[in-house]
């Protein structure tokens, strides 16, 4: 067993406060959050790194010189257009990062000089934070798979190797991007009535799926698995993920490969990384497995994982159609639920990830899954909420959805709650879909 490495410090005190005034109240990005990303200033392509502070970005090409020692060079390690060379690092460059803007931000004898390096969040663009080598996807969600299990195998909804195994596939990286970029309504073939070839035509059963994304840190040499003890070092934080999904043309091609088409024509992320340290007070005792259930094979298993490898975050989905937008209806929820409905901690994934030698790299992406809680007011997908298309949602203003239509605009959100921790926030994961 390893100690846990998420102890919180001064850096997460509720009570500290920030010169940059909003951000004392601001829902998301406090002092106590200091996500990173990747942004450009309006009407450039100059990509560099940022950290989000209540409505604004400090920019950290300009905040190096006015940091020290390793925070200055991780500043430096950061403004490589990618997260990536900072987290090559493994987390301790990011932590004396967050160090040093924390007292940069938190002491007023700084405001003079810092005020200078802050551009306001809503007149930047943010990319994907890190330049992403592999994307794979779980699907620890198993309140998820069951549903999903029984609409595709009434009889046999969850497969034997489900408590043994952490699921997952390869999904695509190419097609990955930040909040905000439009989805593009697939093609693809498609099954037809018994006896007829299938077609080719756009999805009419476009979908999206509530995740988060577990980001990683330093590497692996091929061949050599990360231990159980070991993995949480390498995570370097979360932010929100929304595994867009085509239910037609995966019900045609899923088996026997598994996703392909039906998943890879884009993936949105959140831009903000939402750090491993800045998530410490958040962590939480993974869920007691049902009895009955097997226990996780030892590779999987720690026992200092099992009391905190859990996160106290909590997501929703919400829509807004064209319609709704033209007549000025606030976005309607159509979900709210739990990470803890993960039935594998992060770090559990990492270490099956790694168990045959396969090695990762600094900004691989995990998906965690689609994350449904038990009841369909926490259910995580269109899919599911729709009872496999059979029964129409009702919407605020008396549109009815079982999937997609064009013009309709999902937005996801989360944010880490405990007691005695000022909460955070992981902004938003947005995308509007396009025919
Ligand atoms: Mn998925």
């Amino acid at each position: 067993m390893t100690m846990p490495d998420h102890t919180p410090d001064h850096t997460h005190d509720p009570n500290a406060r920030s010169w940059v005034g909003e951000a004392n109240e601001h829902p998301d990005f406090p002092v106590q959050n200091l996500p990173l990303g990747v942004f450009a200033p309006a009407g450039s392509e100059d990509w560099r790194g940022g950290v989000a502070i209540g409505d604004r970005l400090v920019c950290l090409r300009g905040a190096a010189p006015l940091l020290q020692g390793r925070a200055a060079d991780a500043a430096r390690l950061a403004d490589a257009g990618s997260l990536n060379a900072l987290f090559a690092q493994g987390n301790e460059m990011a932590d004396a990062l967050r160090e040093g803007l924390f007292a940069l931000l938190t002491e007023a004898a700084n405001a003079g000089e810092a005020e200078r390096v802050l551009f306001p969040a809503d007149e930047c663009r943010m990319a994907v934070p890190f330049q992403v080598g592999d994307y794979t996807d779980f699907y620890t969600g198993i309140e998820h798979a069951k549903n999903v299990g029984a609409l595709f195998r009434p009889d046999n909804p969850l497969l034997p190797n489900y408590k043994y195994v952490p699921i997952g596939y390869h999904g695509r990286a190419s097609s990955i991007r930040a909040s905000g970029a439009e989805l593009i309504r697939p093609h693809g073939q498609i099954r037809s009535a018994e006896g007829k070839p299938p077609h080719v035509k756009p999805s009419e059963r476009l979908d999206y799926e509530m995740e988060m994304a577990i980001w990683t840190s330093g590497s692996n040499p091929l061949g050599q698995p990360i231990s159980i003890g070991e993995a949480g070092r390498h995570i370097a934080g979360l932010s929100i993920l929304n595994d867009w999904s085509a239910r037609d043309l995966q019900a045609w091609e899923y088996q026997p490969l598994g996703p392909f088409l039906a998943k890879n024509f884009l993936s949105t992320v959140s831009p903000w990384l939402v750090t491993s340290t800045a998530l410490a007070p958040f962590r939480t005792a993974q869920p007691a497995r049902p009895q009955g259930d097997p226990k996780p094979l030892d590779y999987l298993w720690d026992d200092a994982d099992q009391q905190a490898g859990a996160y106290s975050v909590e997501m929703e989905v919400l829509i807004e159609t064209a319609a709704m937008r033209k007549a000025g209806i606030a976005p309607h929820r159509l979900s709210k639920g739990p990470m803890t409905a993960m039935y594998w901690t992060a770090a559990q994934l990492v270490t099956h990830h790694t168990v045959n030698g396969c090695n990762l790299q600094p900004g691989d992406l995990l998906g965690t899954g689609t994350l449904s809680g038990p009841d369909a007011a926490s259910f995580g997908s269109l899919l599911e909420l729709s009872n496999g298309g059979k029964n129409p949602l009702s919407l605020t203003g008396g549109e009815t959805r079982t999937f997609l239509e064009d013009g309709d605009e999902i937005i996801m959100r989360a944010h880490a709650r405990a007691d005695g921790a000022r909460s955070i926030g992981f902004g938003e994961c947005r995308g509007r879909v396009r025919g």
